[in-house]
């Protein structure tokens, strides 16, 4: 990461800043330009309950195509759609759209199948979110109950009183909340316990440790039981194997997405993946 360096009183990029920083304004104008049109797209990636092995719900992920046929990965434009502010506009489209298929998978079939939605702290903050999300729950005729929106846990941790009230606005409307890559970040438990959110999604790295650690000593069990002594949900992320599978599992954490069950995908991919025999 480059650094700000200050030199006789002023700041100052250094050099390799400055590139950076060429590179992100460029990126910045380019993903501009992409809102809008089809550059943009979400897919989706399958929730799995690991009892019955089915899927129940996907969650929305934001995908950039540019020109030359790859893809700008998320880790690298959602923040410069943060610091520009795009990202309240890319957020409400992202939810318009994973609401409408929401409603769509609804109406083939798959009653009570559930859309979880990845929401950013710059949205949080925008005093017109909570009538954004009212707006796009009408217009799309998508059921709240199988809404969820997910934080991440470094969010949760900022501003405690103005998040908690948010949140229970949120949850007013019936959709719900969970908080997303639990384990990386430093909530304090007590407040976990006031964020009232309804899940806890153990973050990839927990569960890529599995592989290697020995049951009984594992973050990702101290989550699940965690979740469970507050009354809340498990997802994990970023299954793998299916020995990975297995122990979650065991551990009594019920649902899971990841490789090993699929790849996230476009939405007519989901719908012939939701249709076709496993
Ligand atoms: P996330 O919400 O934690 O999403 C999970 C990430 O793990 C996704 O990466 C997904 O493709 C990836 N993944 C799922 N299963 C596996 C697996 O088995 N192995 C591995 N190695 N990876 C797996 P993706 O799509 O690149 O997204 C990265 C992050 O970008 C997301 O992390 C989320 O924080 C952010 N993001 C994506 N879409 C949106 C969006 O619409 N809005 C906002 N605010 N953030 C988004
Ligand atoms: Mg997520
Ligand atoms: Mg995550
Ligand atoms: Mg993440």
């Amino acid at each position: 990461r480059a650094k700000l360096r200050q030199r006789g009183g002023h700041l100052y990029f250094s050099r390799s800043m400055g590139v950076d920083i060429r590179e992100r304004v460029r990126l910045m104008h380019a993903l501009r330009a992409a809102v809008g049109r089809q550059d943009l797209f979400v897919v989706y990636q399958p929730q799995i309950d690991l009892d019955s092995r089915r899927p129940v719900g996907a969650e929305a992920l934001l995908r950039w195509k540019i020109a030359d046929g790859g893809f700008v990965p998320p880790d690298r434009f959602i923040p410069i759609a943060e610091y520009s502010g795009l990202i309240i506009e890319i957020g409400a489209r992202v939810l318009r759209e994973a609401c409408t298929q929401l409603v769509r998978l609804h109406r083939s079939g798959h009653a009570g199948f559930t859309m979880s939605v990845n929401v950013s702290q710059v949205q949080f903050r925008d005093p017109h979110f909570l009538d954004m999300l009212r707006a796009v729950l009408a217009e799309t005729g998508a059921p709240p109950h199988c809404l969820e929106l997910e934080i991440t846990e470094s969010i949760a941790m900022e501003e405690p009183d103005a998040l908690i009230e948010l949140l229970n606005q949120i949850k007013s409307t019936g959709v719900s909340i969970a908080i997303d890559d639990f384990g990386t970040g430093f909530s304090s438990l007590s407040h976990l316990q006031r964020l009232r959110a309804d899940r806890l999604k153990i973050d990839r790295s927990f569960v890529t440790e599995i592989s290697a650690s020995t049951r009984g000593s594992s973050i990702a069990e101290m989550v699940v039981q965690l979740g469970r002594n507050l009354g809340m949900s498990i997802v994990a992320e970023g299954v793998e194997d299916e020995h990975q599978a297995q122990i979650l599992r065991e551990l009594g954490c019920p649902l899971a997405q990841g490789y090993l069950f699929a790849r996230p995908m476009a939405i007519d991919q989901l719908m012939s993946w939701l249709s076709s025999p496993r």
